[in-house]
């Protein structure tokens, strides 16, 4: 794509057009002591060209009335396994999502409306939906109101994205979406191609999941349901073990642990490349017993690559490096190891 040099007001026009909420507040923070405060004065040129040059940071107030033109969740973990999982899951909805490592520690996944607005009750709805789907349902959601009213007049602000002094620390900028670890390399670029929701994607997603007459499941295993159901495999629809070990690392059988983890998320749909970036990361956490060292990158592409190769779609329950993390409560478990040892 040829690139084209915009100028500041460009940039200015770009931003705005994605991170406007009401125009009359906006929220910003001392850098030196983190303290927040809300300005009510106009959101104008010279308060996005202060923020996206690192002299004042601005914060949005997404929900104007009953409308929004962007949500953000707010993952306060510094792991970007469960951002990457609201994508994938996000994906399947038809939503396109973008990631943000946030100021300090975390990420916020943003996703973006038609620029008239959506009714932001139907976002905050489908993206619930999506998070009880991964599990984690307590994840903070801007807007975090469906409307300002009985009270309400600002609601909550979000810092914006590209805050000029962090943006050089890597900080309150978009990742890649072919490689969520890297920073996209050109955050305009990105912005001016981002994808825009209509609210008949949110009308279809409300319908077909039937969001309006029911509440939200709890997490939990549900005991009535077919063993493949979305409430007991949710966290990249895997299982209770594979759950675990990327939640936890393992301490032994690293490469067997790693093409059983590869094997998982290609069964359930993601690409090489998001893949190995999971398991990079997962390798992280490992604490290998009898002072072995940790599983290396290439070994990790090596058994990313045997997973991939091949069609292996087998669960792994009687492997010992799985079965280590097994949970009885998985709807598996009767099938598998329950069965055995009756
Ligand atoms: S039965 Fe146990 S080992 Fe098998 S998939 Fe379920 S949690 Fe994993």
């Amino acid at each position: 794509m040829a690139r084209i040099k915009l100028n500041s007001m460009d940039k200015i026009k770009i931003f705005k057009g994605l991170f406007m909420g009401l125009r009359n507040v906006y929220g910003t923070y001392d850098s030196k002591t983190g303290k927040v405060r809300q300005v009510k004065e106009p959101v104008t040129d010279e308060v996005i060209h202060a923020h996206l040059t690192g002299k004042q940071s601005y914060g949005v107030y997404l929900l104007t009335g009953s409308k929004t033109k962007a949500l953000a969740v707010d993952f306060d973990e510094d792991d970007l396994s469960f951002p990457i999982d609201f994508v994938v899951h996000a994906k399947e909805h038809k939503l396109s999502a973008y990631i943000e490592r946030s100021k300090s520690k975390g990420y916020h996944v943003w996703i973006f409306f038609e620029p008239r607005g959506v009714t932001a009750s139907k976002t905050r709805l489908v993206v619930q939906k999506i998070l009880a789907d991964m599990g984690k349902t307590g994840t903070e959601i801007f807007p975090k109101q469906d409307t300002l009213d009985n009270g309400i007049t600002y609601g909550n602000f979000i810092n914006a994205p590209l805050f000029g002094s962090l943006v050089k620390k890597g900080k309150t900028v978009f990742v890649d979406p072919d490689d969520p670890v890297k920073v996209y390399p050109n955050q305009w670029e990105l912005l001016q191609n981002i994808q825009r929701v209509p609210e008949s994607v949110l009308d279809a997603i409300i319908e077909k999941c039937n969001l309006n007459n029911q509440t939200q499941p709890a997490r939990g295993v549900n005991h009535n349901s077919s063993y493949h159901s979305d409430d007991d495999i949710s966290h990249f629809g895997l299982p209770p073990c594979a759950r675990k070990m990327l939640a936890e690392g393992v301490s032994s059988y690293q490469r067997v642990s790693c093409f059983r983890l590869a094997v998982h998320l290609k069964r359930n749909g993601l690409p090489f490349d998001l893949t190995l970036t999971i398991l990079k990361a997962w390798a992280k956490k490992n604490h290998p017993a009898d002072n072995k060292r940790i599983i290396t990158e290439n070994e990790i592409e090596y058994q990313t690559k045997c997973a991939f190769e091949n069609t292996y779609r087998s669960f792994g329950c009687e492997d010992p490096a799985i079965n280590a993390y097994c949970d009885k409560n998985c709807q598996l478990y009767a099938y598998t190891i329950g069965k055995r040892s009756t």
